[in-house]
């Protein structure tokens, strides 16, 4: 019997965050798959901005009245997205909370909100009205109504955690899908090579197809995209991701991005700033960042990717795509 043979897949399951998570592993292991389940409950329960009871909540909810102390990991992921949202002011922005409150997209929104609201949410998310006081590790948001989001960074830091946990547990080989943040350990046991592929989902289509796969050793990638969430008016269509500077969904050629690299928090976050930047801009910012790649499917339904996708290097081995643009 071959090596490629002898493997199982488990696959485990369950709804939780909006998704469905999805744990694969090639060696059956219960007790790493109930502590992934339970580290996600908790996370949950930490970070969720829909639940009342979360620490997040608890933040928000005391905005301009008081500061709030946190745990060490909480207060570390705040750290990073405050840190991020600066360096990417343009784009990424961890209090846009208000502004996702506001527009609802993807929790029942289906109207444009007037100006005015959007104003009065625009003067909530400056990143300059936020202290975090790592000595004493609170988060004080100094004027009512700031709220943190951490939605477009957060699953990228469980993806992380979730890494080291599984390697804890002894498992040398598995794929965490955490519904558009895929992160993979070790090396595929079914293959060969030992590389992994990895599919690129066709934003066309809702049942999952793939319109490339990447060959790569353990990395992480995190999609963006826009045809999920949003509702539409007419021609024009009204997306999750809300441009910081003016309020509104943003316009660009980029339908969806997928970013590859080794440390998930990072790649959610340039996802979101690639899909900003445009697939020409984003492409630019990473092909100057190390070990970092993209594809970009823009709204003519074109693949663009990074140069070391064509060249081969650091651990991607280009990608074969199931179809040319069209
Ligand atoms: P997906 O839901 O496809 O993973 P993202 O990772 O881009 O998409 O995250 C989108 C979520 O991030 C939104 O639902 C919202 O909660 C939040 N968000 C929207 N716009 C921004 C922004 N400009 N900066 C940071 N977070 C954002
Ligand atoms: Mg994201």
């Amino acid at each position: 019997m071959s090596n490629a043979t002898k493997h199982k897949k488990y696959i485990s399951q369950f709804p939780m965050m909006g998704t469905i998570i999805s744990l694969t592993l090639f060696e059956k292991n219960d007790s790493a798959v109930f502590d992934v389940y339970d580290y996600l409950q908790q996370m949950d329960q930490v970070f969720s901005a829909n639940r009342p009871d979360s620490v997040l909540a608890k933040i928000n909810q005391n905005a301009g009245k008081q500061s709030v102390k946190v745990s060490k990991k909480c207060f570390g992921l705040i750290t990073d997205a405050v840190a991020y949202s600066k360096e990417y002011s343009d784009s990424f922005n961890v209090l846009i909370g208000p502004l996702v409150k506001t527009w609802k997209i993807g929790f029942g929104g289906h109207q444009i909100p007037s100006q005015d609201e959007i104003d009065h949410d625009l003067k909530l998310i400056h990143l300059d009205e936020v202290r975090l006081n790592q000595k004493q590790r609170t988060v004080y948001l100094t004027k009512k109504g700031m709220q943190l989001d951490l939605g477009a960074i957060a699953k990228g830091y469980f993806a992380d955690q979730i890494i080291h946990r599984l390697a804890n547990h002894g498992v040398t080989s598995g794929i965490i899908n955490l519904g558009g943040n895929v992160q993979v350990l070790g090396q595929n046991p079914l293959a060969a090579n030992s590389l992994w592929g990895i599919g690129i989902r066709d934003p066309r289509y809702e049942d999952g197809r793939s319109l490339a796969v990447v060959h790569t050793t353990a990395k992480t990638f995190v999609t963006s995209g826009i045809r999920e969430r949003y509702f539409k008016i007419g021609n024009h269509i009204y997306h999750h991701i809300l441009n910081p500077q003016t309020g509104y969904p943003e316009k660009s050629d980029v339908v969806q991005v997928t970013i590859i690299t080794d440390n998930s928090e990072l790649a959610e976050v340039l996802s979101t700033v690639c899909f900003f930047r445009g697939s020409q801009r984003g492409k630019q910012l990473v092909d100057q960042l190390p070990n970092v790649e993209a594809i970009f499917v823009n709204q003519n339904n074109e693949l663009i990717t990074t140069n070391g996708l064509e060249k081969q290097r650091e651990g991607v081995y280009g990608y074969e795509s199931y179809r040319k643009a069209n």
